[in-house]
C-alpha cells in the first residue's frame, strides 16, 4: 500500500510538479474545518486547470474544485483526491453599443471585488449582492442571491472547462438552469463542468431594487430619499454585518439551510398552525417560507450551542464554529435541526452548504 501511494504520488508530481501533498483544508475554508487534501494544486491560469484535469483523469483520482471555501463543510478525513483551488485572475470591461457594459470575469476573482468595481463605475445590477464572500467561479453554482436579487438577473454567459470533452465551452444563462440556490452545476448533468469565466451584463441606467423588507426599513428609518449605488452598497454591508459574524473571528459558511419551497396545500396546513409566519408567493402553486423564522420562532434555536458548534445568536440559520468544532459535530448539529424542524412543522429542510469528502 505504501508503495502504491508513493508511486501514485510520484506520477502526480510528474504531471503536476506544483501540486502539494497532504495539505490541511481547514485554512482554506471559512468554517476553518476540514482534514487534508491528498493532493492540492492552485490553478492560476486556465491552462493549469486543463493540466490538473488531465492529471486526475490519467491517474483515476477524484477531483474537487475549491473557490474561497465559503460554502463547504469539509470532512474531518479530508479529501482523498486532488483539490484544485481556483485563483485564475482577470477582469475585462466591454462597453456595448446600447451603452450597457459586459464584464468578463475569470473564476478566481473575488465576487465582492467585482461588485465594488461595478459600483465605482456606476454600473447597476449586482449592488444588492454586496458583501457575499467567495469567488466569481462559484457564484453561478448556487446562483447566489440576497436582498431581492440573484446572480441570474445579470448573468449573460458562463465559460466552462468540460472534463468529459476536455474542451472549453460556453453556456448561455438559460442553459445554466438557474433557480433559487440551484443551477445545472449542482446536478448530475453539470458535474463535468468547471467554471473558468463568467460574463455579466451591467446597466449604466438601472433602477434601485429596494423593496426588500430590511432595505426598505433602513431607508425609512434613516429618511433616505436620494439614493446612490455606493449608498445602497454601504446600507447592505451594514445590514449584513448585523446578521453575520465577523469571518475573522468566527468560523461559518453563512446560511446553512435553504428556504423551503412548499406546494400551496402543504403551505396552507403550515400557515393554519403558525398564522404569523411570513411567506413569499413564487407563483400560483409555490410558496417560499423563511427557514430563519422557523428556526427562531418555532424551534427557538437562537444562540443554542453544543460543544463548539452553535446557531448564531443574531441569526440561527447561520451555524458557527466557536472554537475547535469538527465537521462531524457540525453535521450532527445540522441534522438535529433538520429533525427538529420536521417534528415541529412537518416540513423537510435541506442544507445549502456542500459537504465535501467522506463523513
Ligand atoms: C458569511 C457568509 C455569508 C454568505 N452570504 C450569502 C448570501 O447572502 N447569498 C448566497 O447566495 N450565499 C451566501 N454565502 C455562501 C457563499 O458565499 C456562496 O455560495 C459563494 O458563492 C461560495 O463561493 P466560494 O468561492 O467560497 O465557493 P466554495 O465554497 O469554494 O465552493 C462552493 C461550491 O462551488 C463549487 N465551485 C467553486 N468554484 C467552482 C468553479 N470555478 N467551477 C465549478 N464549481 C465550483 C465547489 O466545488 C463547491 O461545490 C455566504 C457565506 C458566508 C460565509
Amino acid at each position: 500500500m505504501v508503495h502504491y501511494i508513493s508511486a501514485m504520488q510520484d506520477r502526480l508530481l510528474q504531471l503536476l510538479p506544483e501540486a502539494k501533498t497532504n495539505v490541511p483544508l481547514a485554512p482554506y475554508t471559512t468554517f476553518h474545518i476540514g482534514g487534508p487534501a491528498r493532493y492540492f494544486f492552485i490553478a492560476r491560469q486556465k491552462e493549469d486547470l486543463v493540466h490538473a484535469v488531465e492529471a486526475a483523469k490519467k491517474l483515476h483520482i477524484p477531483l474537487f474544485i475549491l473557490g474561497g471555501g465559503s460554502n463547504v463543510l469539509v470532512s474531518d478525513k479530508g479529501f482523498n483526491g486532488l483539490v484544485v483551488k481556483i485563483e485564475i485572475q482577470g477582469i475585462d470591461w466591454k462597453q456595448q453599443k446600447d451603452e450597457n457594459v459586459r464584464v468578463c470575469v475569470c473564476a478566481g476573482e473575488q465576487w465582492d471585488h467585482v461588485v465594488a468595481l461595478s459600483i465605482e463605475k456606476n454600473l447597476f445590477g449586482v449592488e444588492n449582492l454586496s458583501g457575499i464572500p467567495g469567488t466569481m467561479g462559484a457564484a453561478p453554482v448556487q446562483n447566489i442571491g440576497a436582498y431581492g436579487a440573484e446572480l441570474k438577473d445579470t448573468l449573460d454567459e458562463v465559460e466552462v472547462f468540460n472534463k468529459k470533452t476536455t474542451q472549453f465551452e460556453k453556456l448561455s444563462a438559460d442553459a445554466c438552469k438557474f433557480h433559487y440556490r440551484e443551477s445545472i452545476f449542482k446536478k448530475k448533468e453539470g458535474e463535468s463542468l468547471i467554471i473558468s469565466e463568467v460574463s455579466l451584463l451591467l446597466k449604466t441606467n438601472g433602477q434601485f431594487r429596494v423593496q426588500y423588507k430590511d432595505i426598505d426599513r433602513y431607508l425609512s428609518d434613516h429618511q433616505i430619499k436620494n439614493l446612490s449605488l455606493s449608498m445602497l452598497r454601504n446600507i447592505i454591508l451594514e445590514i449584513r454585518q448585523r446578521k453575520f459574524p465577523d469571518l475573522r473571528e468566527v468560523g461559518t459558511a453563512g446560511s446553512f439551510f435553504k428556504n423551503p419551497i412548499l406546494r400551496k396545500k402543504e403551505f396552507q396546513k403550515l400557515i393554519a398552525k403558525f398564522p404569523e409566519m411570513p411567506f413569499y408567493e413564487l407563483d400560483q402553486d409555490r410558496v417560499k417560507v423563511p427557514v430563519a423564522w422557523i428556526l427562531d420562532r418555532i424551534c427557538r434555536l437562537k444562540g443554542k450551542t453544543k460543544g463548539s458548534v452553535g446557531a448564531y445568536e443574531r441569526q440561527p440559520l447561520v451555524l458557527i464554529n466557536t472554537g475547535n468544532a469538527t465537521a462531524n459535530e457540525v453535521k450532527e448539529f445540522a441534522y438535529e435541526i433538520i429533525r427538529n424542524v420536521k417534528e415541529k412543522t412537518g416540513i423537510s429542510i435541506e442544507s445549502e452548504v456542500q459537504l465535501v469528502g467522506k463523513f
